[in-house]
């Protein structure tokens, strides 16, 4: 298979017509490749192919694809009741059931009927590609080719070499998938691979937040959104599903010998035993049953700026200059310390700091924490947490400065971190990791979280627009809560703090 002379297409086989084999032949018969699908349960790929012709219909009622368009992609798709049927094919694509000994067995069956040349790639999510590969005569011809969910949708394919792919097989699939419109990213055969890797954290740190009842569903999740993820972790889980994200957790624990920084949640455990498996059950995190009502966050306090004088601004960059501005605007008189080694506003009753990691308790009695932020703030949703030993004058006083400065302020349990600054120093800390690992390059981690699953911005995106220090200081404040292995810092990260230090 040579996939970068785009004259020559390859004859694909995809092997398993359920929902991502439908979808690979549907993108690489769009492509121009003639496919032949194939299905052990009789019927199946007839049936998938029927059901393209219904999808891909409503897309010509739409005006969305030209009716020839679709009728010479739909005649490209050839169902076949034996894979001897589609011996001559040169590039098969697996996509059956997400079990190694069945995904072997067809391998070895393969071999036995296609050309030493023909390219084997496996959609698997989480099976090792070394672990296909073994027993293969050719297990270099084996690479993962890991679509995302709707295959026609979504942009990223993780292209996954084990250690006994060749090079060449993989460069060849990563071009491949270009030609096919897709954004190919390369990855290295380890658990989770990037994507369900990198995103651990995601489902982890709010799991974790829910389970130590620092604060609820509805505001995580607003939290979240607030620096522009289109779902917050709650409602993405209810709709992948608890039983689903809760397998791939375990096996990517599993994978890892039962590393600490993986361990899937107790609370997640028990909506998966309960049957509160998310919107497909009813009822997961949140109630989908008919006539439930969805939580709201609490209405936004408007409040005036709680004082005209007095009033200092400590610590420089974007938020900093935002407030600086809105205060001159209301004519609040106000010092600016832009050398201080905190951010935030202090008056004489209260210090207002955004977060590194220490919580408000331990930095004093007059003192409240907010959440950081990575997106243009206004009428931004909030977490913030006054000390426990503050009065409630003191509170009362650190959500009104929130408010006037047009935050919607959602306070929550004081722990380290809060909710953002904790969930993406961890998002930025596994993909260091990973990066340290040879898992993927950094460009390949943003990519892959931004077409993966739609992230906002990439870790790394998220990392230069913070500090590898300031990351290090949330993970050192985690770790100093927790204790264990979870918020242990990567190396790499490590690395760049030292590197920012230069060599002066
Ligand atoms: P699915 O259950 O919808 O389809 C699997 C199909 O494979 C079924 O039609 C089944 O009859 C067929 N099959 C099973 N064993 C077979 C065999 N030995 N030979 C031929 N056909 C066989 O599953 P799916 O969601 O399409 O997942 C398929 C693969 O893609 C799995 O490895 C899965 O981990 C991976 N994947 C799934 C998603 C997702 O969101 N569903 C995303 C990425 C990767």
């Amino acid at each position: 298979m040579s996939a970068n002379n785009s004259t020559l297409k390859p004859a694909v086989l995809v092997v398993g017509a359920g929902i991502m084999g439908a979808g690979i032949a549907q993108v690489a018969a769009q492509a121009g490749h003639p496919v032949h699908l194939y299905d052990m349960r009789e019927g199946a790929a007839q049936s998938a192919v029927e059901k393209l012709h219904a999808s891909l219909g409503t897309l010509v009622t739409k005006g969305k694809m030209a009716a020839q368009d679709v009728a010479a992609l739909l005649a490209r798709i050839v169902p076949v009741a034996r894979l001897q049927d589609a011996a001559d094919s040169t590039l098969v694509v697996e996509a059956i059931v997400e079990q190694l000994e069945a995904k072997r067995a067809l391998w070895l069956q393969l071999e036995d009927m296609v050309d030493a040349t023909c390219v084997f790639a496996s959609n698997t999510s989480s099976i090792s590609i070394t672990a296909m590969a073994q027993g293969l005569r050719h297990p270099e011809r084996l690479v993962g080719m890991h679509f995302f969910n709707p295959v026609p949708l979504m942009k990223l394919v993780e292209v996954v070499s084990g250690l006994h792919t060749a090079a060449q097989v993989a460069n060849d699939v990563f071009f491949l998938a270009q030609s096919w419109g897709k954004v190919a990213v390369h990855a290295r055969s380890t658990p989770g691979f990037i994507v369900n890797r990198i995103a651990r954290p995601y489902y982890a740190e709010a799991l974790a937040l829910l389970q130590e009842q620092c604060t609820s569903p509805v505001v995580l999740d607003a939290c979240l959104k607030a620096i522009d993820f289109r779902m917050g972790p709650c409602e993405l889980m209810d709709l992948i599903g608890h039983d689903t994200n809760f397998a791939v957790t375990q096996s990517v624990y599993q994978a890892n010998f039962f590393d600490k920084r993986y361990v899937p949640s107790l609370l997640q455990r028990e909506l998966v035993d309960g049957g509160l498996l998310g919107r497909k059950s009813g009822r997961g995190i949140y109630d989908y049953a008919e006539g439930a009502v969805k939580p709201q966050l609490a209405a936004a306090p408007t409040a005036d700026f709680p004082a005209r004088s007095g009033v200092q601004l400590h610590g420089s960059g974007a938020r900093m200059d935002a407030w600086a501005q809105q205060l001159t605007s209301a004519g609040v008189a106000f010092a600016h310390d832009r050398g201080a080694d905190w951010t935030g506003l202090s008056t004489p009753t209260l210090q207002l700091r955004q977060t590194d990691g220490l919580t408000a308790s331990s930095l004093g009695a007059h003192v409240a924490v907010f959440d950081l932020a990575f997106a243009p703030e206004s009428s931004r949703v909030l977490a913030w947490a006054p000390s426990v030993r503050a009065s409630a004058a003191c509170a009362t006083e650190a959500q009104a400065w929130l408010s006037a400065l047009g935050y919607q302020p959602q306070q929550v349990a004081d722990q380290s971190a809060l909710v953002v600054a904790r969930t993406v120093a961890m998002l930025i800390n596994e993909a260091a990791d990973a990066v340290q690992q040879g898992v993927c390059t950094v460009d390949g981690a943003n990519q892959a979280m931004k077409l993966g699953v739609n992230y906002p911005a990439g870790p790394f995106d998220w990392l230069a627009a913070w500090s590898a220090q300031g990351v290090i200081d949330v993970l050192n404040a985690l770790d100093a809560q927790y204790g264990g292995e979870r918020y242990r810092v990567s190396p790499w990260l490590r690395q760049q703090a030292w590197a920012a230090l230069g060599s002066a």
